[in-house]
């Protein structure tokens, strides 16, 4: 079984004392790529630098709907070697470039780099999607915290049209919210190209790279447009209901992403929406070290993607498949999703 684990967090704390061990067990569990999920300025470095350091690794950058009240502010330990480290952007606009800045170093060749850009960015080609992004009002209040949230995700949506990347989306609470942002905002028109065609070593990339797969794209319609705008992404650990299901994934075209939430008792409605949402819209993931399933949870305390096989065999319980078959679907889609090339 090959596995891609969507969404995680391998650079939180709590992987400190075993994470070299722990990415190990998920290699031998069949992992054989991961998505490292940047939730603010530095851990979204964090993540790009987890993403240079293993070759199967790749990032997303981006700020979190609850850490946008904290953009400019001393951050909380998140990671080793950014112990020290001190937020660059004072508001949503400094991140805006702050993280136009990072794609496109991440889009540059190594030697026009500097010395301590070099010791993140590694060789480059890793940042495969901007996120998490959304809005969240279960740990913000939303009289409070409405405007800031929807500036941020705004301004996440600016910079995946931009630099063609799809969205990481997190919602909680926020279902009406996040519909209501999607039906009302407009996206900018991408007429003559967009910034990934016009990047210098564009073309000759294609044949350095192991991991992205630029020609599928650039010779043939995206795959998922809303009118003549480009825009993909997922709902990631998707919670919402069946109509909201279908509004992504019909509408929008967007990915739901399917966590360890399936396999508990309570969740009958998620179960009835997977069996009912075509299985080219599923991907997996395990928020780690959060979401554990339901059976590792009785032993594990954290949630590493080493469980992503008991919740790819609930998904298939629940779609009636082989757990070969829906594994080999939900990797495809992975890779469609965020171009990762096999
Ligand atoms: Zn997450």
């Amino acid at each position: 079984m090959k596995i891609i684990d969507t969404h995680t967090h391998d650079y939180f704390s709590s992987f400190d004392d075993d994470r070299e061990e722990m990415f190990q067990r998920s290699r031998e569990a069949g992992v054989v790529a991961k998505i490292q999920i940047g939730c603010d300025e530095v851990s979204s470095l964090a993540a790009v630098k987890l993403a240079n350091e293993n070759e199967d690794f790749f990032a997303t950058i981006g700020v979190h709907p609850n850490d946008v009240k904290n953009i400019g502010k001393e951050v909380e330990y998140r990671s080793k070697g950014f112990e020290d480290y001190q937020p660059v952007a004072k508001n949503i606009a400094e991140l805006e470039t702050f993280f136009a800045n990072l794609i496109e170093q991440d889009r540059s060749t190594p030697a026009d780099r500097s010395t301590k850009s070099r010791e993140i960015f590694g060789g480059g080609r890793k940042i495969v999607g901007i996120g998490e992004c959304g809005f969240d009002f279960y740990h913000d209040k939303k009289e409070d915290f409405y405007d800031i949230q929807k500036e941020a995700l705004t301004m996440q949506f600016r910079l995946a049209q931009k630099y063609d990347l799809p969205l990481v989306i997190h919602t909680r609470e926020a279902n009406e919210e996040l519909m209501d942002f999607f039906a009302t905002t407009p996206l900018t028109p991408l007429s003559g190209g967009n910034e990934r065609e016009k990047f210098a070593g564009f073309s000759d990339f294609e044949n350095k790279s192991p991991h992205l797969s630029v020609v599928a794209l650039a010779k043939t319609e995206p795959p998922l447009s809303r009118g003549s705008s480009k825009l993909r992404g997922v709902i990631h650990c998707f919670s919402g209901t069946m109509e909201m299901a279908k509004l992504f994934t019909e509408k929008y075209g967007f990915y739901l992403g399917i966590g360890g939430i399936i396999t508990y008792n309570k969740s009958t409605e998620l179960r009835e929406i997977v069996a009912e949402i075509p299985a080219k819209f599923l991907i997996v993931e395990t928020d780690a070290p959060f979401l554990s399933p339901h059976q590792w949870r009785k032993k594990n305390s954290r949630n590493e993607s080493t469980s992503l096989p008991e919740i790819i065999a609930k998904i298939a319980e629940v779609k009636g498949m082989g757990e070969l078959e829906m594994a080999e679907i939900l990797e495809k889609n992975s890779r469609d999703l965020f171009l990762l090339k096999k």
